[in-house]
């Protein structure tokens, strides 16, 4: 049952606001029409009074194949205990309220493809290759106990046609990338500067990649009309990005105004990932991370935060990503920028049309006729998103117009 209409809730609007009461009428799970509707047509009639309705969220940087905080359990996991731990992640952040978002490095082409044919739930997915770089960059997961290449920092097992993403020249580049684009993915992802988790010389001041480097990664994917997605916390590592004109930032921790101000020319997007310094920031003072990591998080974060208001002011477009080892407080992230400088009004879209609008998805992210029925239902006012702290404050979840999470008002509506 797709077909309804929602009566007298508080929608989301254009403007970041909520705008009502009124009427939304879902027809086949697409929204047909919003306004102050005639009563008495055949459909159903849903009491929506007091409610807030918005788009689901887009969370723009979100690992699948993250799960654990255990590096070594990861390492020693094959590739279909992953693939299944894929499939419950994919499950649990659609019960968030999550209906779109961006692997930026776990999940495959073939995972993406698998939930959208229904085979398990889960949000619509787009995906990037395997995080790319150098050799003792932020994505070699080499492991030096017994001299094995590993594929990625985030440890996503060996599979077969697994595309190479350790890279030491621009003809190298080329290959990974085009044998990535060949899998089917939707972004390349880079790493063009070092990070928190990972081993031996990489860290979040060093630069990776050479600029020739990221430009033939650029290259290679404009031909395929496959945008680049950059991790880099800043200096060196993050101008050869925004120079070689990569779609967005991931992180931008030390970003400049003179960096934000290029960023913004260039119409490059920062997908800040404040939820992922709480999370790193709580597992470091538990003693959960290795100390190599947790001196690194201790450094960046009296920092983390600091370039959502440099973008800002310098109009670089904004969506969020969460970046989370593991998934739960995704949403938080609306609170958490909302404490770096955003209005309540820019975090809400920077949640939904804004992650849409980077993305490329047209189809959803609003309420609007026209636009799939991904959307969620709230009994309590968003107010100053500080609600978004706590899970629970989303009381129901639709996909497609389907109750992923029925409101208990509806019964199994
Ligand atoms: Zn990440």
């Amino acid at each position: 049952m797709t077909s309804f209409v929602l009566r007298g809730v508080r929608a989301l609007d254009a403007g970041g606001g909520f705008s009502g009461p009124l009427d939304v009428s879902v027809r086949d799970g697409i929204i047909d029409r919003v306004g102050n509707l005639a009563t008495g047509g055949d459909a159903t009639e849903l009491d929506a009074a007091g409610l807030w309705l918005m788009p689901g969220i887009f969370d723009c940087h979100l690992h699948l194949g993250c799960f654990t905080d255990d590096t070594l359990a990861m390492a020693e996991m094959d590739v279909t205990r992953w693939t299944l731990e894929v499939a419950r992640n994919a499950r649990l952040v659609l019960e968030l309220g999550i209906t779109s978002l961006r692997d930026v490095a776990t999940a495959t082409p073939g995972i993406r493809d698998a939930i959208a044919a229904g085979a398990v739930p889960g949000p619509q997915i787009q995906v990037s290759g395997l995080l790319t770089g150098q050799t003792g960059g932020h994505g070699d997961g080499f492991i030096a106990s017994t001299a094995t290449e590993a594929a990625t920092g985030f440890l996503v097992p060996d599979y077969p046609g697994r595309p190479p993403s350790v890279v030491d020249s621009p003809d190298e580049m080329r290959h990974a990338v085009r044998a990535q684009l060949r899998s089917g993915v939707d972004w390349i992802k880079l790493a063009t500067t070092g990070g928190l988790l990972s081993n031996g010389l990489d860290h979040p001041r060093r630069a990776e990649l050479t600029a020739e480097e990221v430009a033939v990664a650029v290259f290679e994917g404009a031909r395929a009309g496959v945008p680049v997605a950059v991790h880099a916390y800043g200096g060196e590592g993050l101008d050869i990005a925004i120079a070689a004109g990569v779609r967005s930032i991931e992180h931008g921790v030390f970003l400049t105004e003179e960096q934000a101000a290029e960023m913004a020319r260039r119409g490059c997007w920062l997908v800040p990932t404040l939820a992922v310094f709480q999370e790193l920031d709580a597992l470091a003072h538990s003693g959960l991370i290795p100390e190599s990591a947790a001196v690194r998080v201790a450094e960046i974060m009296p920092m983390a935060g600091q370039a959502v208001a440099i973008a800002r002011e310098a109009g670089v477009r904004i969506a969020l990503g969460t970046d989370l080892v593991r998934q739960g407080a995704n949403l938080s992230e609306l609170a958490l920028m909302r404490r770096a400088g955003l209005t309540p009004e820019e975090s809400l879209l920077a949640a939904t049309a804004g992650g849409a609008e980077l993305c490329g998805v047209t189809d959803r992210g609003r309420i609007a006729p026209g636009q799939v029925f991904d959307a969620l239902l709230l009994d309590n006012d968003p107010g100053d998103l500080e609600v978004f702290t706590s899970p629970a404050t989303v009381t129901a979840v639709f996909q497609g117009g389907h109750p992923v999470r029925p409101h208990a008002r509806f019964g199994s509506r």
